[in-house]
């Protein structure tokens, strides 16, 4: 059923309870269409339908409901809401009729409008009946005739406070006070709860009627007063001033622990509240000042207040009584701050919007006191949320870097005391501890004295303007000192910078370039190139190291490397490009050099016979000449892939690698005999050596080396060998033979007196010993090569040896004397003929090369487990480079005097192959014509076995 909506349009207001009263077909209902309503009854919808307080309007004999929004709630969330709207009161509260009859009746029949304070009306809410407390006022509504139309109900729920109240009575029950106050304030109560039953009854009537004069003195005072449980501190009871003193709601306080209600001002009561309760004595505040939120705002106020003990039977404190009496007396004082505060806000905000844009902080500060109001940027700037407030400049100045304080700050305050303008700029840390730079600008207020008042200003965070700034100024620098030529130019190609360098290379100072075109500098060949590279820049392009010629102002042309980029302003536009130019001729012409000196030297490498090749400072290989492609047949991949080591002959490799790595790692000369094999399968014995090549520091930067062919060589000195071997061999039996003869011989001549004869064959016995002597050193020679030199040791004192030796010896030498200094005689584990032929030929080399000398000693010595026979002579000595030299096969000093001394240079190599098989070991000292040691030493013996 739908009812013409501008039919009820004059129903007011435009919330549900509105809007479904107007929607409603009311034709329905007894009080018939809603546009032949009296007067008095849309009067009446009007005030409860614009009510904020919730309101229900009963209309005509039926008590017809209408209600508005406020009072939906009390309806509950699936109560009667919006059933009851239209319906009469006895069906709508049918369950509760018998208990609102009678009140409506009473209404009805004239009496005076009713109030009543925390019925008792359970209503069906939230899907069951809920006990709920409510204080109604009643008031007739009249109509025209004025007889009473309906009534007109506003109520208010107060079910919590009634709940809390009724809780605080059965608590009460526990301690029965009696109380009374004491001249002090301080409030006792004696209970008995002891003694006979009469007394009992009489003291409980008592009692109970003092606990309800306590709560009308309460709740009536003009103190505020609050009552806590002393156990857990919740607020019991508390009257309308103690809220008013509070600035609290009522809610906010009763039933709440009287700490956390009064947080803020825990510092001034905490502690006293503990002892009032401990002691069991009043604490007394008188005019204290303390702060608290009063209606969410932080006040300071000033009260006087009394925390009051109430006691049991047992003396023991249960509750506390606070009396307050505010005596913030000057009302209107505040009220004029707070007017004036709300001026200053207004003003405040208006600046605040007008530079919250600009990031700007606005500040004002009082002069006298040093405080500080601003605006919310003012705390950000300094690191806080918007929300904190610094209240004195002290905070603000605690931020202020150390060392701008004095220099800066208090100067720039100085200042504006004299100047009233006040203007610095100067580091400040955030919390955070990030430095930051502020702008402070600041105007005095001078009042009618002429005396500074206030200060009034603006801040604002400069940071990034100032690194940019610095870092502005460190790019100007860096274009400065820069050694490249660095110029900026339009896309026309007219040039806006021109640093030193560029001043320096082509040789136009700043003011002969700026201002004119780029193409001065370009050679008239290469003007086409412009063109293109603005192209580029203009699309965003990027040139590196670019490499052209440009002229200079004398008209020299010069190599130049250019690395150009587009400019971009700082919306991003293209507008310009930035040139490093680079003056590459010097280097051109090294590369040139190196280039030439490069291609020199391959060619030098490539044709040499032996194979060149380079490592880097990690001996990996990574350059050959063609001679070693030419001679493998590989190519110049194959060999740098690492191939190369597949030329050398299976059985050297591992050795080779060994030896190469062992270079590598030591820095030490490389040098190996191997096989390479040839393209044609054949392999061949080459010598490789290898030096590193330090830098200034001695760093090795490569590893140059060379292998030659030895092959020719080694088979030539294979064919020596074998015919030595060959020869001596063949030699020995006819010397032999001729040896024997001529022993015959020699003693036969003996018997007949022949000297003439033998003289002769002593000669020619001569002559055969030292022929006999060569050839068992030849044969020596080729046993020590071949690996055939047996020994046959066994354990001898040396001293054994070494007499047989001299004995031997001294027979032959009757030039020198042969001195002995014998300090140790140990065993040593010796093939003696074979030790006997070392000390011969030692000794025989020190007669031979000391002919003007006349003595040789021997010292004989321990040192650690050896044994050491140091042979000194006096003669020609042998200089130091020959000194290990002399030892190797064959090898002779040369010299002038080299025919002086007849030889082969096989004595001291077969001398040193023979200690070395003994395990000991020979050297020499020596000093040019002064004479040699030779130095001969051999482990000695612990026992039988060796
Ligand atoms: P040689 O048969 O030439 O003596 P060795 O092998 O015994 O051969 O000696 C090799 C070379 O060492 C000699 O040619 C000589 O130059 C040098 N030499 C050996 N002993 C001495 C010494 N006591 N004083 C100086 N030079 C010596």
């Amino acid at each position: 059923v739908s009812v013409p909506v501008d039919a009820n349009m004059f129903i007011p207001g435009s919330g549900e309870m509105s809007d479904l009263t107007r929607w409603k077909n009311w034709s329905e209902t007894p009080l018939g269409p809603a546009s032949q309503w009296p007067q008095s009854l849309v009067t009446a919808l009007g005030v409860a339908l614009s009510s904020k307080f919730p309101m229900l309007l009963l209309w005509g004999p039926e008590l017809i409901c209408f209600y508005n929004d406020a009072f939906k709630p009390s309806l509950g969330q699936d109560g009667k809401h919006p059933s009851i709207l239209g319906l009469p009161l006895e069906k709508s509260w049918a369950a509760l009729w018998h208990i609102i009859k009678p009140l409506y009746d009473q209404i009805l029949s004239g009496e005076e409008s009713t109030c009543q304070e925390d019925q008792l009306v359970p209503i069906f809410r939230n899907g069951m009946i809920e006990e709920a407390y409510w204080t109604f006022s009643h008031s007739a509504v009249y109509d025209e005739s004025r007889k009473i139309a309906g009534i007109l109900l506003t109520c208010s729920e107060t079910t919590g406070k009634k709940i809390m109240a009724r809780e605080l009575e059965e608590s009460n029950q526990l301690f029965k006070p009696a109380p009374g106050f004491r001249a002090d304030g301080s409030f006792e109560g004696n209970i008995g709860s002891s003694g006979d039953f009469n007394q009992q009854v009489d003291s409980l009537k008592k009692a109970e009627a003092s606990e309800q004069e306590l709560k009308s003195i309460v709740l009536e005072s003009p103190v505020g007063i609050c009552i806590i449980d002393a156990f857990t501190l919740l607020c019991e009871l508390v009257n309308q001033r103690f809220v008013a003193v509070a600035g609290k709601p009522f809610e906010a306080i009763i039933g709440h622990s009287y700490l956390d209600t009064f947080a803020e001002a825990r510092p001034y009561h905490e502690k006293a509240l503990a002892g009032v309760i401990k002691n069991g004595l009043p604490f007394y505040a008188d005019e204290m000042e303390l702060m608290l939120f009063r209606q969410g705002k932080e006040e300071n106020i000033i009260v006087t207040f009394v925390y009051a003990p109430l006691k049991d039977i047992e003396a023991r404190v249960r509750k506390v009584a606070i009396w307050v009496i505010e005596n913030t007396t000057q009302e209107k004082a505040r009220q004029d701050i707070r007017d004036s505060d709300e001026r200053l806000r207004e003003l405040n905000e208006r600046l605040v919007i007008a530079t919250e844009g600009t990031h700007m902080g606005i500040w004002d500060l009082d002069i006298a006191t040093k405080t500080l109001v601003h605006s919310p940027r003012f705390a950000q700037i300094f690191g806080y949320p918007e929300t904190t407030k610094l209240t004195t400049r002290s905070q603000m100045r605690a931020h202020v870097h150390p060392e701008d304080l004095q220099e800066i700050v208090e100067n720039a305050f100085a200042e504006a005391l004299q100047t009233g303008i006040y203007f610095y700029e100067a580091r400040i840390f955030h919390l955070d501890k990030s430095l930051r730079w502020i702008r402070i600008r600041g105007k005095i207020l001078f009042d009618e004295n002429n005396i500074p008042e206030r200060m009034l200003g603006t801040i604002i965070d400069i940071t990034e303007a100032r690194h940019a700034e610095q870092m502005r100024g460190r790019i100007a620098a860096i274009v400065e000192s820069s050694d490249d030529a660095i110029i900026s130019k339009t896309f026309e190609g007219i040039v806006t910078s021109w640093n030193k360098a560029a001043e320096r290379i082509f040789g136009y100072a700043p003011e002969e370039m700026i201002g004119q075109s780029i193409t001065k500098l370009i050679p008239q060949d290469r003007l086409e190139e412009e063109p293109r590279i603005i192209e580029g820049l203009k699309q965003g392009r990027r040139f590196d190291h670019f490499e052209t010629k440009r002229i200079t102002k004398d008209k020299k042309i010069l190599d130049i490397s250019l690395t150009i980029s587009p400019v971009r302003d700082s919306s991003g536009k293209l507008i310009g490009a930035a040139k490093i130019a680079r003056d590459i001729t010097e280097q051109k012409k090294i590369e040139k050099l190196v280039k030439a000196n490069e291609e020199k030297f391959r060619l030098l490498a490539d044709s040499m016979p032996q194979f060149v090749w380079t490592g880097d400072h990690q001996g990996n290989l990574n350059y050959f000449n063609k001679t070693v492609y030419d001679y493998s047949g590989l190519t110049a991949a194959q060999v740098q892939a690492g191939a190369w080591i597949q030329i050398v002959h299976p059985e050297d490799r591992q050795e080779n690698i060994k030896r190469w790595q062992h270079a590598v790692a030591t820095g030490e000369d490389f040098l190996f005999e191997h096989r390479f094999q040839r393209h044609d399968g054949v392999y061949r014995w080459q010598l490789s050596r290898a030096v590193a090549q330090r830098d200034d520091k001695g760093q090795i930067q490569m590893w140059v080396g060379t292998s030659t062919d030895i092959d020719d060589i080694k088979r030539q000195e294979q064919q020596k060998d074998d015919f030595i071997r060959m020869a001596s061999h063949e030699l020995k039996t006819p010397v032999t033979t001729i040896k024997g003869y001529i022993q015959l011989l020699v003693s036969m001549q003996k018997e007949q007196q022949q000297t003439l004869q033998s003289a002769a064959l002593f000669k020619v016995d001569k002559q055969v010993n030292k022929l006999t002597k060569l050839i068992n050193d030849l044969l020596d020679l080729t046993r020590i090569e071949t690996g055939g030199l047996q020994l046959e040791q066994r354990r001898y004192p040396i001293s054994e040896v070494i007499h047989e030796v001299i004995s031997d010896i001294g027979l032959v030498a009757g030039s020198h004397r042969i001195d002995l200094l014998l300090s140790d005689d140990p065993m040593v584990f010796v093939d003696k003929d074979r030790i006997e032929q070392v000390f011969v030929n030692l000794i025989t080399n020190a007669i031979k090369y000391s002919p003007k000398a006349d003595q040789v000693i021997l010292k004989v010595y321990g040192q650690d487990d050896q044994v050491v026979i140091a042979i000194t002579d006096f003669g020609i000595g042998i200089s130091a480079g020959d000194e290990e030299k002399i030892f190797e096969r064959f090898y002779r000093v040369e010299g002038k005097d080299e025919k002086t001394y007849p030889g082969f240079g096989i004595g001291l190599f077969i001398v040193r192959e023979i200690l070395e098989l003994h395990g000991g070991k020979v050297w020499v000292s020596s000093q040019l014509n002064r004479g040699s040691t030779f130095y001969v030493s051999l482990p000695v013996s612990k026992n039988k076995s060796q």
